[in-house]
């Protein structure tokens, strides 16, 4: 947020959930919406907008380091998800995921395979949300395993993925490889020419792009038959059609041609930023702890359990701070996170944690009123349980 707003508007620690658009992303897009033109057509507005497309493509590859022909623009990384995991559950056979994934995995995997036993196998993370590398082996040992899809970075507790060895054991069992970086992808570099995946996805909004578009990547020579989910005119190489989002794709370009430029005097200002914020609540607040604390984690996120102070209470007594209890993602879901549940919370602990996320507009001001708003507001919820729950 600009300085200037300071104390007018909500602190924004949400970047999770979605990030504001980046100036570059928000004229670029609007630019395009005031194009007119449909990329498919041949006429001179058809090719203005094809060419448009076809620099968003180019500048989503030149970050990521991958060709322009093997992304394939989507809705989103739920959408993106849905067409790897489909894709390859319907040409091979058995899943494995991670129990951390976010829904748009791990429900598309349980949808699927029906549920039924042996086409999926979710493996279970340590209490510092990693999987264990030998249980991981042992699994994709298993006769047929068609994919495994383990995300690079954990959408609530900001957990990074060792992803590099437990790629190499998938492929040496003949599995391919799906990353869901859609956390990842504008929080960190990430060069596609060096990580061994074979299929990532990734959604422009949670980098400063706009919402309701994304990408999947699947690298040149992967063995996978189109499957697309849409049919149709046979757009983005016969594998999603549908006329193209073209002020979304276009901004999506434009996005991550700022990240990266700006990425890397981002990281350790936002690095810092969180730092100081989780820092200070914990030397605040005794009792409280970060989940993921000792695990490599992206720069902006924090995981905070505050015990004994339900999450729900305590962002409905500090409304200046927009933060996240849980997983926005998982929409109007009351049951308590999966991710912190799968790494050894209990209900109740899990149920009292909240995830701030920052990113590249966050500024000090904004996070010392976040700290001193939540320390207020976590001492007043806590009076207020010790009332209740008194002699
Ligand atoms: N995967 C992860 C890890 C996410 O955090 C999200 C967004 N909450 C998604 C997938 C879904 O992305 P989208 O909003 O683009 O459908």
């Amino acid at each position: 947020m600009a300085a200037e707003t300071y104390g007018a508007q909500p602190v924004y620690l949400d970047y999770n959930a979605t990030a504001p658009m980046r100036p570059e992303a928000l004229k670029a897009t609007y630019d395009a919406l005031c194009a007119v033109g449909n990329a498919s057509s041949i006429h001179h507005h058809g090719r203005d907008a094809a060419s448009r497309v076809d620099q968003a493509r180019r500048q989503l590859a030149d970050l990521l380091s991958c060709s322009p022909g093997e992304l394939i623009f989507t809705s989103g990384a739920t959408e993106a998800n849905n067409l790897a995991l489909q894709a390859a559950y319907a040409h091979r056979g058995l899943i494995i995921v991670s129990a951390v994934e976010h829904p748009a995995v791990l429900e598309t995997a349980r949808a699927l395979t029906d549920n039924t036993s042996g086409a999926l196998v979710i493996l279970p993370v340590a209490s510092g949300g990693q999987i264990d590398p030998d249980t991981f082996r042992a699994a994709v040992q298993q006769h047929g395993t068609a994919l495994v899809s383990i995300m690079l970075a954990n959408n609530e507790t900001g957990v990074i993925t060792d992803l590099a060895p437990l790629a190499e054991a998938a492929h040496a069992a003949g599995a391919l490889v799906h990353t869901d970086a859609t956390q990842y992808v504008g929080r960190l570099p990430l060069d596609l020419s060096d990580l061994d995946v074979d299929m990532l996805s990734l959604s422009a909004h949670k980098f400063g792009g706009p919402q309701g578009v994304g990408a999947l990547f699947i690298r040149r020579g992967t063995p996978l038959p189109q499957h697309p989910l849409v049919f149709g005119g046979g757009h983005e190489r016969g594998w999603r059609a549908g006329t193209l989002n073209v002020p979304g794709i276009v901004g999506l370009g434009a996005a991550a041609e700022a990240v990266r430029r700006q990425l890397g005097d981002e990281i350790p200002r936002i690095t810092k930023l969180r730092d100081l914020l989780e820092g200070e609540l914990l030397a605040r607040l005794p009792g409280s702890h970060v989940n993921g604390a000792h695990t490599l984690r992206l720069p902006g996120v924090t995981s905070i359990t505050f015990p004994g102070t339900p999450a729900d209470a305590l962002l409905a007594s500090m409304p200046d701070v927009a933060a996240s209890d849980g997983s926005a993602c998982s929409a109007g879901a009351p049951s308590p996170s999966h991710v912190l549940l799968a790494m050894g919370l209990s209900r109740e602990a899990a149920d009292s944690t909240l995830r701030f996320s920052l990113g590249y507009a966050t500024t000090e001001q904004e996070v010392r009123r976040a700290i001193d708003t939540t320390e207020r507001a976590v001492t007043h919820v806590q009076t207020v349980m010790d009332a209740s729950t008194g002699p």
